[in-house]
């Protein structure tokens, strides 16, 4: 038994054993021993709200009761509890400020926000690069601060994780890339980072390749000119009218190449905001291009199917839909054998989505090359691809203009028995097909 334990039953003992002889030497028993307890528990009652005044009063050292008993077991509870709690608080607020010292270290500014966009904290990053003050700004509403009406938007609708671009509200020559993580229960995390560097390499990358595309237009077109005047010239040689074929072979290749490249740079170089574009009848469309391929000698008839919802219309730009149509269209035709049968579908998937899928059961491709066939020049079998005329650049130029439409590719094949690209556009490009637009 405890200590403190014993000492209170000891003591309880003693006072029943005092009343028992006041009793019988009074020879009133019973009033004797009530009398005693009466006492102990009033002498108890009073320790007790000398304990309660010593909680009260803050569990001060100098004041502790000098109680005894199970009060003393009491006592030296609460002291414990008050320790270990002293204790716990102190790594609480060391662990605290460890992550605010290595939140203040971050180079990206960190700012916590309420769901209502109100700030409750920042790290001096935020300072430099959002202008932040904390005297000024801590619980104002952050889009009070950063007034641009897309970055208000974002606020509101973002899905978590997406990134937005944005000048600096200091310095028109920041670019800043904000994204927003929920946190906690209702709390948001809003990091912000200074892009502004490789938005320039972004930036010179493009203007290099679109300029040397421009500039080599030039002397190709030249040289173009000239093999047309010597191959239609009747003095020459079959050899050398053979050799001039095969120049005009390649310039035509360079063509294509320069003409993609310039492209691709000119996708990059503009945006298209949520809801551009003019209502395009897809159903229409890809049934169009089915007819002009099989014109063209392309395409066997019966060898492409479309099955396509009449009643589901595209916001988009019809140059680049009709590229992409083309790109995925042309490709099932120029990679796979003669006769392969190739389905175009339009339809909207589980999530609403308006999409795109180009289905073929031709050669398929392997696993490992799948995730590349996006990036530019990437070709799975190199020689036959620039044999067919193929630039390398063509799936590049879909995933552009599906990114463009708030959309993505995905890719599926099996070696053998055919490939899969499916173009899922933004939902809010949906738009019911009314009447007969084309
Ligand atoms: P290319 O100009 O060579 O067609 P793309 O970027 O359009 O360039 O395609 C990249 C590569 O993907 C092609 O070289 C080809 O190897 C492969 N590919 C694309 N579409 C298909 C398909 N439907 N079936 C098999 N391979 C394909």
């Amino acid at each position: 038994m405890n200590k403190n334990i014993s000492q209170e039953a000891w003591r309880l003992f003693w006072v029943l054993s005092a009343g028992i002889i006041a009793g019988l030497m009074t020879s009133q028993f019973w009033p004797a021993i009530a009398l005693v307890l009466l006492a102990y528990c009033i002498w108890q009652l009073r320790q007790l709200f000398r304990l309660d005044s010593w909680i009260q009063q803050g569990l001060k050292r100098s004041q502790t009761p000098n109680a005894g008993g199970v009060l003393e077991n009491i006592i030296s509870n609460v002291y414990r509890l008050k320790t270990s709690r002293k204790r716990g608080k102190k790594q609480l607020a060391q662990l605290l400020g460890q992550y605010r010292d290595s939140a203040e270290a971050l180079p990206d500014a960190t700012v916590i926000l309420t769901t209502t966009g109100e700030i409750q904290w920042f790290n001096e990053a935020a300072e430099t690069l959002l202008g932040l003050q904390s005297r000024r700004d801590l619980g104002q509403r952050i889009d009070n601060l950063l007034r641009e009406p897309k970055f208000r938007k974002f606020l509101q609708t973002a899905k978590r994780q997406q990134e937005l671009r944005l000048t600096s509200p200091l310095d028109n020559e920041i670019i800043l890339s904000c994204r927003l993580i929920n946190y906690g229960q209702d709390k948001l995390l809003l990091t912000v980072r200074d892009v502004s560097i490789r938005e320039q390499l972004n930036r010179v990358r493009r203007e290099f390749v679109s300029n040397a595309s421009h500039e080599l237009r030039t002397p190709l077109t030249v040289i173009r000119g000239y093999l047309d005047v010597i191959s239609a010239d009747n003095g020459s040689t079959d050899e050398l009218r053979d050799k001039i074929c095969i120049l005009l072979e390649q310039t035509t290749q360079m063509e294509n190449i320069i003409n993609e490249m310039l492209t691709l740079s000119r996708l990059e170089n503009s945006t298209l905001e949520a809801g551009e574009g003019e209502t395009l009848c897809m159903a229409q469309m890809l049934r169009q291009l089915v007819l002009d391929v099989i014109q063209s000698g392309r395409a066997e008839t019966g060898q492409i199917t479309v099955t396509a919802d009449d009643s589901l219309c595209l916001i988009g730009m019809r140059p680049e839909i009709m590229s992409l149509c083309n790109n995925l269209l042309y490709n099932a035709l120029q990679h796979n054998p003669a006769q392969t049968a190739i389905e175009l579908q339009w339809f909207r998937s589980g999530s609403g989505a308006p999409c795109l899928a180009v289905n073929d059961d031709g050669e398929g491709i392997e696993q490992q090359h799948l995730s590349r066939l996006t990036e530019r020049f990437y070709r799975v079998d190199s020689s036959r691809s620039r044999e067919s005329g193929g630039t390398g650049l063509g799936l590049a130029i879909v995933k552009h203009i599906v990114q463009r439409h708030g959309g993505y590719i995905d890719i599926s094949s099996t070696p053998g028995v055919g490939s899969s690209f499916t173009c899922c556009f933004a939902i809010s490009r949906v738009v019911e097909c009314a009447g007969d637009k084309s």
